[in-house]
């Protein structure tokens, strides 16, 4: 079995070839150990950062970006988005909050990646009207 890559640890964006025979991996076109190391991660268990939004009720704005403390396998990715979707919490909200722990049984939480204050209804409606 043959797969191409492209290498995306830096922007000289190596084209890796994988390939395996007889259980034997071989990474080829990488330029450093650390493409011969995405060469094999992306081969064996290719992995993504997670960020998207959850609801946030009670704060200014509807949602609330989130972002993984770790890189998530790639095929638990769409699982993870609709955990994502049903979620929702409450402002106030502090950076760095886990929002959802251990999404997925992934053994990653996913955070908050900003602040939300509580606005009251009233301030909401008078921001609303400006
Ligand atoms: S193989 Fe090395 S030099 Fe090439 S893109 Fe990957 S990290 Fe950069």
């Amino acid at each position: 079995m043959k797969k191409e890559f492209v290498c995306i640890v830096c922007p000289n964006s190596c084209r890796l070839t994988v390939s395996e025979q007889k259980g034997e991996i071989e990474v080829s076109g990488h330029e450093c150990k650390r493409g011969l190391e995405h060469g094999l991660s992306e081969y064996r268990n290719p992995r993504r950062m997670l960020t998207s939004t959850v609801a946030v009720t009670g704060a200014g704005l509807p949602r609330l970006p989130v972002i993984s403390t770790a890189e998530i396998p790639k095929r638990k990715l769409k699982d993870c988005l609709n955990e994502l979707y049903a979620t929702a919490v409450s402002a106030p909200v502090t950076s760095g909050d886990v929002v959802v722990k251990d999404i997925c049984g992934t053994g990653v939480d996913m955070i908050a990646s900003r602040s939300m204050n509580k606005i009251s209804r009233l301030k909401k409606n008078e921001e609303a009207m400006r």
